[in-house]
């Protein structure tokens, strides 16, 4: 093996990779077989920097050669960059040397498009083939579905990867036919619904028999990309909504776009989208899939954007305030849940905790409550702190000055949701 020349193919391609950001490992079971390597079980496949981007994989493309001139990625044909391409065996010597060094605990692998899209699937499909069978590989992979590859290639692929994803890169049709104009929209729905389809299959398979093989144990994403095209948050998160409900995604990533190159169609070089941004739409997401909001009572005609100052939870209450006081002893869990202050746990230990015992401020704050922010929204034992004469936008002012100093810091790095 030349190690210079295959050191130099992983820093051009772990370059190339990093726009990518659906890497998180999460909800597979996959787990050790045969005296294997690796074991990609919840709770140990999984590593996330502060930002919480998950870096315990070996994220690289296949290859940054492409044969579309997409104009927002800085692998496009068009872009004067130097070019790489592992072969296969490369990749998966790469991913044991890896492992074995404890560097990683799985493979994130996308690519650029070879030739078509059948060539460059048929080349993701062989090595996580080879990590699973030559090398009895039981780490996390995901691989990148390449869209109008054949459904006999995803199904091969299903097979051995843990996780498939097919980016829908623009939140639109429109977006996307503006700046990858050899794109089809309908090239990345049809394989989302071979995938959902033999998802669910395989679902009902595994019930009726025990051996049947697993098909992309982790589910299936996608990654929008924000702020390439002028597309407001209503449109990212209705788009993301409408693939949640009927593709049953594991997850939708929102990845603010970064401005590399030069082209009119694009925002200026000088125009990155704020970090919050991304961070107030995974708040959002959070919001319609774990806490019972409808996406259109986050975003609507009326507020087409997301508050950058405060999170989404805090600015529909302070939309809402007819919806509250709550009394905390006696609301039901879903309305304790759009609580500002109140996240997924404590409003269920708040339930449990509330049969033996009405609840005070001592009780909330000890389960975990930010009872600074939750003050304003409901009742409890005890009638400290009570003021009904503050609007939404006092309460906003409010919670804002006394966080003022936490909110600098963290819009370093990924804010906490809620
Ligand atoms: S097809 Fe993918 S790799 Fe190729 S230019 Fe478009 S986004 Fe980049």
């Amino acid at each position: 093996m030349n190690v210079d020349r295959i050191t130099e193919k992983l820093n051009i391609l772990a370059d190339a990779a990093k726009y990518d950001v659906s890497c998180a490992s999460s909800g597979s079971d996959r787990k050790n077989k045969n005296k294997g390597l690796g074991n990609a079980s919840n709770g140990i496949c999984h590593s996330y920097t502060e930002d919480g981007r998950c870096v315990s994989l070996l994220k690289i493309l296949l290859t940054n050669h492409c044969i579309f001139d997409c104009a927002y990625c800085v692998s496009r044909k068009n872009n004067d960059i130097k070019r790489a391409a592992f072969t296969v065996q490369e990749v998966v010597d790469l991913t044991i040397n890896f492992y074995r060094r404890n560097y990683i605990e799985g493979l994130f692998l996308s690519s650029g498009i070879f030739k078509n899209a059948d060539y460059t699937m048929e080349r993701l499909v062989r090595v996580a083939k080879k990590l699973r069978t030559e090398h009895n590989f039981n780490g996390y992979i995901h691989l990148k579905s390449i869209p109008g590859a054949s459904e006999d290639l995803m199904r091969k692929a299903g097979l051995y990867a843990d996780r498939l994803s097919v980016n829908l890169e623009m939140p639109t049709e429109a977006g996307l036919k503006l700046l990858a104009p050899d794109k089809n929209r309908q090239d990345m729905i049809d394989p989302m619904h071979f995938l959902n389809k033999e998802i669910i299959q395989n679902i009902e398979e595994k019930k009726l028999f025990k051996n049947a093989p697993i098909f992309a144990p982790a589910g299936q994403s996608t990654q929008v990309i924000v702020g390439a095209t002028p597309e407001s948050d209503q449109q990212v998160l209705q788009s993301a909504n409408y693939f949640y409900k009927n593709f049953n995604l594991k997850r939708v990533y929102y990845s603010g776009y970064v401005p590399v190159l030069a082209d009119q169609r694009l925002p200026a070089l000088n125009t990155a989208v704020p970090l919050v941004r991304e961070n107030r739409l995974y708040q959002a997401d959070w919001l319609m899939r774990f806490y019972g909001f409808h996406v259109n009572e986050i975003v609507n005609n009326q507020n087409p954007l997301l508050d950058l100052d405060i999170d989404p939870k805090l600015s529909w209450a302070i939309r809402n305030m007819q919806a509250f006081p709550i009394d905390i002893n006696k609301a039901d869990l879903q309305l304790i849940l759009r609580v500002p202050g109140i996240g997924l746990l404590s409003a269920q230990k708040i339930v449990a905790a509330r049969k033996f015992a009405k609840l005070g401020w001592e009780q909330l704050k000890k389960i975990g409550v930010a009872v600074s922010r939750a003050r304003y929204f409901i009742t409890c034992k005890s009638n400290e702190f009570e003021r009904r004469d503050l609007t939404g936008q006092n309460i906003k002012q409010f919670i804002m000055a006394q966080s003022q100093s936490k909110y600098i810091k963290n819009t370093q790095t990924q804010l906490n949701l809620f």
